[in-house]
């Protein structure tokens, strides 16, 4: 899948979560809330579901617990538009109650296509709800800060999860806040630990190729010089961090 197709792909399910019913919250919800970020991404981040901002806006993390999240990402160089950001439940649960099973069941399908369609490396769980769906049966107080394999039934193909607190319980507790400030600093080393354990997916590595191919041959001969073949110049041009 090319970068436009992987673009139209995410476009398509955002256009199915925005006129969704399946579950009882699209009554409540003022917009559904589908996720956004770049579709290039090798990390998505994945939070329970919209608040009252999100819900206003129509956009993932906008309130302070967006901005904390910004603040997380830069604190290692990361910024949110490289990576992708989106939500268990699409939809705002009413005064920002946790997410019924059967809401979580019924949205289920968009948050596995948006992460087939990305394929990322790297999924960071934000909260209990979120986590649950990658790392089942743990307690996110024992596991935050700490990186399994996927599922692939997840939807997620050759990825590796790395458990975070919900900002909103950072904004709560100054304890957690500090703590979620050392299990984001685990996430580039967990990234390039899955960069080096993963085989790239035969549509990413022809993409690689085509764009190793348009590059020109100076900017190349810089890139080679430093990255040590063309393979590497490769994986070095999907990099974005
Ligand atoms: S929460 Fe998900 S399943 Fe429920 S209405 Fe919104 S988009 Fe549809």
């Amino acid at each position: 899948m090319t970068s436009a197709e992987r673009q139209t792909a995410l476009d398509a399910i955002a256009a199915e979560v925005r006129a969704c019913t399946k579950c009882r919250l699209a009554a409540t919800r003022t917009q559904a809330v589908p996720g956004e970020g770049s579709a290039d991404t090798e990390v998505v981040f994945v939070g329970e579901g919209p608040g009252f901002h999100e819900d206003r806006q129509g956009r993932p993390f906008v309130g302070r617990a967006g901005d904390l999240l910004v603040k997380l990402l830069g604190s290692i160089e990361w910024r949110r538009e490289d990576v992708f950001i989106t939500n268990v439940v699409k939809c705002r649960p009413p005064d920002n109650r946790d997410p019924e099973p059967d809401e979580v069941a019924a949205c289920a399908p968009y948050l596995q296509r948006q992460i087939e369609t990305l394929d990322p490396a790297l999924v960071v769980t934000l909260g209990r709800h979120s986590m649950a769906r990658f790392v089942p049966g743990a307690r996110i107080s024992q596991v935050h800060g700490t990186t399994q394999r996927v599922d692939p039934a997840t939807g997620a193909r050759d990825a590796t999860v790395l458990a975070m607190y919900h900002p909103a319980a950072a904004l709560r507790t100054p304890a957690i806040e500090r703590e979620s400030y050392d299990d984001i600093g685990r996430a580039p080393r967990a990234l390039l630990d899955a960069r080096e354990r993963r085989a790239p997916s035969p549509a990413r590595r022809a993409e690689a190729v085509e764009t190793v191919e348009a590059v020109a041959v100076s900017d190349l001969e810089v890139i080679a010089a430093a990255a040590g073949d063309v393979t590497e110049t490769a994986s070095a041009d999907l990099t974005i961090f």
